[in-house]
């Protein structure tokens, strides 16, 4: 007898399964009953072909509640089956040669439903269908699903298939949908609830959005964006792929509070509302991160839907291609943004903010259990894997780059590949090394330490050298890059250098007027870059007059990298950044250095200290919001403003803007960005703090904000217990479903202002990770560290995350221990505690 599966899906029970089992399809049914306690029910048949057996055959299924499953029958024959840590083992003496059915009853555990009162929406990445319903829930096997949904009456649903039939009557509604193409079990997806739907013919193909946005005017200033920006992606991904649109029909739905940016469900995707339908008051950066998301959900159609990774280790692979290819899209629906520029500060920093840290890890990470596949998510897949691609393509040439996309999209159409697979057919097309290219960037984790040896004589460069070392001992790794090194003063030139060695001499800048020398000045160049002396000092001195923009922006990137590495002061960076913000005319850089200013502020000055920048830097603020000739430029200084306010003069004029006696010229206020204002009056003890938490509530119209606000408000309450009690309350499951809730009302329980009284709350959080890993969605588990420790900057709360992780046992998951890592890498910096 075999010994019994273990929890998860293994890759070893994954492996056998793709062996056996082929021609899979599902044919589902859910009730989903008006009351939000009561389970849905369903019934399903799973069709497969398989070869004649005496072993078991295990399927996938795990609700939270036991007794879900009714009736097992076998090709109509009812059957005794166990079920075991989560799996239902099907006796291989019931199943024939050939073609076999299951067909099962059963009631579906709510973990993966997100259900709220009047909707739910699916969500099975990585591997949670099988909380919900019983199946074999592994990337590999894809099949093809057809859906019946019976909902309460006035209920509207979407799903990946068309919808064929709508029948209401008796106080309910029942909805068919057609059959899928092959997707797998992580991309099956529906949602039902109380919708608007808002429709749209582009190129010849119709569109719908779901919703549940009550303000009209917003949908309608939103729509036709939103459109447009779904029919140029595909558009564009048709030609560059060469592959029609797979999938039939295009829904998708603006989810209130998701818990990601989107979720590439084939044919309905889904995404998050205020991602979507933008506030009037939406920055520059907002306006690109929608078409950006949009541009990613789409190119997921093709890389991650139609051509799928065999296994989760190989998630980044769908990831990276989604954003490098949004990246793509965007550009020229956005003709006045730097893309260079935009491409450097949206990936950069993001990516150094984990990369730098002890808890970095490899693009590539093993897998054992799709249990854990949620750990590989974060800025290492989603920040880092774009740059690295795009040296990739700088690499072998953009037209041998598209060629190999195409073929490997061809041969893997509605089928799995993996990254070997592609580098393979990549490699063929090019001199370069590949393997050795993917072993150090991919395989591998960390960022090169690239110096910089300048020899100057007579204001012109006689010697420059530029280095890379490994940050870690025993690898010796070089990191090969093609860079462009800034050299100049107020005018800028971009020398091209292939960093493909410890040492390079850049014969090529030898006798070129230089002030300073900077190795990323292009944009390009990845790693924790350091000034030399000359360009340091020159550059603290004179950065806003240099005039290349991009430069400008990578300058700043270097110089809060040394802030980190203590070579450059925190208020020294404040003060630079206070004389160079007001004649800053790039918005994405004013809103980058802003964000390391907020950073500068928080966490890396003592509270004495920001006593005494505040009345410096408000003014500055003031300035800049007043000045600023867009309204997306303003937009950007006044959340800065508000983030940052502590002198009573600028919290007295926020709260006169809060009660709406003032103005701010220029600039709309939503409904979010009131809400928002009130938080953080709210969290500094403004005058009357707790009347306007009551009047914000009275105020809020829409009853999803509403909700959510309900929910975050004790978190921001001056009584202490309170916030104990809130706080106390996350250690049940159910009050921590609304993630994107928890995470709110957690950054304002530990907000800097009220860190002395939260330091307590860090330990029990680090103790419930484990938990919260197992039972939320993918980025849940950064996210609740990031939320507890960002606010966190004394020795106190440092200590106590150290000797968490210096007590951990030794069968602690590697990838959880790199989130706490990565996590309290600021305050282990901020704190001044030295590095694990
Ligand atoms: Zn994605």
């Amino acid at each position: 007898m075999k010994r019994d599966p273990d929890i998860g899906i293994t890759e070893a029970l994954a492996r056998d399964r793709t062996s056996r089992i082929s021609a899979l399809r599902y044919d589902l049914a859910f009730t989903v009953p008006s009351e939000r306690t009561k389970p849905l029910s369903g019934r399903e048949a799973i069709r497969f072909a398989i070869a004649a057996t005496t072993e078991p055959l295990i399927l996938d299924y795990a609700p939270d509640r036991a007794g879900f499953l009714r009736r097992v029958e076998a090709n109509g024959v009812e059957v005794a089956v166990r079920q075991v840590n989560g799996h239902i083992i099907v006796p291989g003496s019931v199943l024939r040669d050939g073609e076999n059915t299951l067909s099962i009853d059963f009631n579906a555990g709510d973990a993966s439903l997100n259900r709220g009162d009047d909707f739910l929406y699916t969500i099975f990445v990585p591997a949670r269908a099988h909380l919900a319903f019983p199946c074999f829930d592994q990337p590999d096997l894809k099949a093809r699903w057809s859906l019946f949904l019976d909902v309460p009456d006035g209920w509207l649903a979407l799903a990946n298939g068309a919808e064929l039939e709508h029948d209401s009557r008796d106080g309910r509604t029942r909805v068919r949908f057609a059959g899928t193409e092959p997707i797998a079990t992580y991309l099956f997806a529906f949602a039902a609830g109380k919708f608007s739907v808002e429709r749209a013919e582009r190129d010849g193909r119709t569109f719908r959005m779901f919703h549940r946005e009550t303000d009209a005017a917003k949908v309608a200033r939103n729509r036709d964006a939103i459109f447009d920006l779904h029919a140029g992606a595909l558009k564009w991904l048709e030609a560059y792929t060469g592959i029609r649109y797979p999938f039939g029909k295009f829904d998708f739905f603006a989810v209130p509070a998701f818990q990601f940016g989107g979720m590439e469900h084939p044919g309905a995707i889904f995404y998050n509302a205020p991602g979507l339908l933008l506030d009037e008051s939406a920055t520059q950066e907002q306006l690109l991160g929608r078409a950006s998301v949009i541009a990613h959900e789409t190119s997921h159609m093709w890389f991650g839907d139609l051509v799928t990774m065999r296994w989760f280790d190989d998630v980044w692979m769908k990831e990276v291609f989604a954003n490098y290819m949004a990246a793509k899209i965007v550009n020229p629906a956005f003709p006045s943004v730097n893309h260079e520029l935009r491409f450097l500060t949206d990936y950069y920093p993001s990516a150094y903010a984990v990369d730098r840290t002890a808890g970095t890890n490899e693009i590539r990470q093993p897998l054992a259990n799709l249990n854990d596949a949620g750990t590989l998510y974060g800025a290492i897949i989603y920040q880092k894997a774009p740059i690295v691609m795009r040296q990739l393509e700088t690499l072998m040439g953009s037209d041998a780059f598209r060629d190999g996309l195409r073929q490997y999209l061809a041969r893997y159409a509605f089928g799995n590949a993996t990254w070997p697979d592609l580098i393979r057919m990549l490699d063929d097309r090019t001199p370069e090394d590949l393997a050795a290219f993917s072993r150090v960037w991919v395989e591998e984790r960390g960022r090169p330490i690239i110096g910089t040896e300048l020899k100057l004589s007579q204001g012109r460069i006689e010697r420059l050298v530029l280095t890379q070392r490994d940050p870690y001992e025993n690898r010796g790794l070089v990191w090969n890059q093609r860079i462009q090194v800034a050299v100049g003063g107020r005018d800028v030139r971009l020398v091209p250098v292939q960093l493909n060695a410890p040492r390079v001499d850049v014969r090529a800048a030898r006798g070129l007027p230089a002030q300073f020398v900077l190795a990323n000045g292009g944009g390009l160049a990845y790693g924790e870059v350091h000034l030399d002396p000359t360009s340091s000092k020159w550059l603290l001195s004179n950065l806003p007059s240099v005039g290349d923009e991009l430069t400008r922006a990578s300058a700043w990137v270097t110089l809060w990298d040394a802030v980190l590495t203590h070579d450059v002061k925190p208020d020294a960076f404040v003060t630079l950044a206070a004389r160079a913000l007001p004649v800053e005319r790039n918005e994405l850089t004013v809103a980058r250095v802003l964000s390391y200013v907020r950073d500068a502020y928080w966490r890396y000055s003592a509270p004495d200290v920001r006593a005494r920048l505040a009345p410096a830097i408000e003014p500055v603020l003031r300035t800049g919001l007043a000045s600023a000739r867009t309204s997306t430029l303003k937009s950007v200084w006044f959340s800065a403003l508000r983030d940052m306010a502590q002198t009573p003069a600028t919290l007295e004029w926020l709260t006169r803007v809060w009660r709406q006696q003032e103005a701010v010229p220029g600039l709309t206020l939503s409904e979010t960005d009131y809400i928002r204002l009130a938080e953080e009056l709210a969290v500094r003890d403004a005058g009357g703090a707790s009347a306007i938490l009551d009047q914000q509530y009275a105020r809020t119209k829409n009853p999803d904000r509403k909700a959510q606000f309900a929910f975050v408000r004790p978190a921001l309450s001056a009584n202490e217990a309170d916030r104990d009690a809130w706080f106390a309350a996350l250690a049940d499951v159910a009050n921590r479903r609304h993630e994107p809730w928890v995470l709110e009302g957690l950054r304002y329980l530990h907000h800097p202002l009220r860190a002395g009284s939260s330091v307590k709350y860090i330990e029990p959080s680090l103790l419930l990770l484990r938990e919260i890993q197992r039972t939320g969605d993918i980025f849940f588990p950064k996210r609740w560290m990031d939320a507890t420790l960002g606010g966190h900057q004394s020795a106190a709360a440092a200590a106590i995350v150290r000797t968490f992780v210096d007590r951990l046992p030794p069968d602690y998951p590697l990838p959880l221990r790199r989130v706490i890592l990565s996590a309290a890498d600021d305050l282990f910096r901020a704190a001044g505690a030295a590095q694990p």
